[in-house]
């Protein structure tokens, strides 16, 4: 990286965190946030880490850990700490992590900021109904705030059921900044004491990240703009504790495709039944390219210019989080095949060999690899999906091939003239000393000219003939592939077939 550059970002070396709760699947959401997260720590030569938000065990999904660092792994979103590699503030999983929270939310007891409440939720319930009905904010009466410290502990040493609670001051207001959208400034009155330690004994989102931010030295917090409503109670924590507030950077919402509102589960499924897919791990399993997924949704809340394609080490030279754009990004599924497509179309010969290698082994094919790297400079413009190399050129590594005898007949022909047609190629085709674009396409082009006929009718049929099927790669380039014996064989076999229609 140009130091340069570096500088001018003003940045000292980020301290990130990825920190999803393993509660379901990957999505593009997180993905980008993840994405954002390793482009700052890269940019300013920081550390990215990868911490799990574990403590709502009743939401956490098994499987679900695995699939986040899988998916990160795939995107080539390597964390410098996390679960799986370890690092100086271990552990990386909240819920190995208790004893911390206690440590600290004690601290911040002493400090008259937060307190024990013995509220059973059935009182919480009913007080919650009531406030409701005289149209007060629904949050917690205080009951509990005023309990002597002498008096909590002495209920908790005899085993009373409890949680403890942030004692959010009731006079004036907060202002916290979001870089994107500048300072929000909320009266206290409206900021519950929201739960810091449940009764469970484990934290809540708000006592576990915000204690972790500070232990792990996070200095710039990226995150979804759900966390938006309860982002001054953030702030007014980080203060009560006196530690240094992070930066935060609350990202964009991503809408449906129609840019009417988020996607729900239907819109999901509609997306899948054409394809596409807002999960991670479903994207890779249908061929696309991380290289694509990431420029599609690093540019979903980022002013560079939209048609900007860009590799990972590109976006981290051009990244800046002044260029965030807190306005809500519609997801559009065909520019997430335009990028994949771009992206395949750069990728070496050798590399997207052996990207697609796979797909024809699953589909129970031997691969010869030489014949590979000829066969894909014929195929890559093609692709948008690696799997797309199927319909291509699965044909190639297949002793025979089968062609629907209607196929074979060229378009305004009867299968007699085909038959003929078939016959005069197969007479030029063997006289060739070997079948090549420059030997065979000269030749062929007068014969269609003879013939009074158009190259689509001709090349049908040779195509369906060689091939099996309409669609191919550029025909003599694949001829040459096949081998002429192949070739001869395939057309003879197609005149017997024509013959006998
Ligand atoms: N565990 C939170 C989530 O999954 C993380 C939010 C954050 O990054 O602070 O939404």
């Amino acid at each position: 990286m140009d130091t340069s550059t570096l500088l001018s970002t003003g940045l000292e070396p980020a301290r990130v965190r990825f920190a999803p709760s393993p509660t379901g699947r990957m999505h593009i959401g997180s993905a980008r946030t993840a994405l954002y997260d390793y482009l700052l720590a890269r940019r300013t030569g920081g550390q990215f880490i990868l911490r799990i938000e574990d403590t709502d065990t009743k939401r956490t999904v098994p499987g679900a850990e695995q699939e986040l660092m899988d998916g990160l792994r795939w995107l080539g979103l390597e964390y410098d700490e996390g679960p799986d590699v370890g690092g100086a503030c271990g552990p990386y999983r909240q819920s190995e992590r208790r004893e911390l929270y206690h440590e600290q939310v004690t601290i911040l007891q002493e400090k008259g900021a937060a307190y024990p409440c013995f509220c059973a939720p059935d009182r919480l319930e009913r007080v919650r109904r009531e406030r409701q009905k005289q149209k007060l904010n629904t949050g917690y009466d205080g009951l509990c705030r005023s309990i002597d410290p002498d008096e909590a502990r002495r209920r908790i040493a005899d085993g009373e059921r409890h949680i403890i609670r942030f004692k959010t001051p009731r006079q004036g207001s907060t202002t916290a900044v979001d870089v994107l959208r500048g300072p929000i400034t909320v009266p206290n009155s409206q900021i519950d004491d929201y739960v810091l330690i449940k009764s469970d004994g484990l934290p809540t989102y708000h006592c576990g990240a915000m204690v972790d931010d500070h232990l792990m030295a996070i200095t710039h917090v990226i995150r979804g703009s759900e966390w938006l409503s309860t982002f001054p109670l953030h702030a007014l924590i980080v203060r009560a504790f006196g530690w240094e507030e992070p930066v935060w950077i609350h990202l964009s919402v991503f809408l449906k495709p129609s840019g009417k509102g988020k996607m729900s589960k239907r819109d999901t499924s509609v997306a899948l039944d054409s394809g596409y897919s807002i999960y991670v791990s479903d994207l890779r399993d249908f061929g696309y390219v991380p290289e694509g997924v990431l420029n599609w949704i690093v540019l979903m809340g980022w002013g560079v210019s939209e048609g900007d394609v860009m590799t990972l080490d590109q976006m981290v030279d051009r990244f800046d989080i002044a260029n965030l754009s807190p306005a809500p990004a519609a997801i559009n599924f065909s520019k997430l095949d335009h990028f994949s497509g771009t992206h395949i179309r750069a990728l070496r010969t050798e590399d997207l060999a052996a990207r697609i290698k796979p797909y024809f082994t699953s589909a129970g094919l031997t691969v010869d690899d030489a014949r590979l790297l000829r066969i894909v400079p014929l195929i890559r413009e093609r692709l948008v999906t690696l799997d797309d190399c199927l319909p291509f050129a699965a044909w190639f590594f297949k002793e025979t091939v089968e062609p629907e005898p209607e196929e074979l007949i060229g378009k305004n022909l009867t299968a007699a003239q085909s038959a003929d047609v078939a016959r005069k190629a197969y007479e030029i085709l063997a006289g060739l000393p070997a079948i090549t674009l420059t030997t065979a396409e000269p030749p062929m082009r007068h014969l269609i000219s003879d013939l009074g006929l158009n190259a689509n009718q001709v090349f049908g049929i040779l195509r369906a003939a060689v091939t099996g099927q309409t669609v191919s790669p550029p025909l003599f380039e694949s001829m040459e592939i096949v081998g002429k014996e192949k070739v001869l064989e395939r057309v003879s076999r197609a005149i017997i077939i024509l013959e006998k229609m």
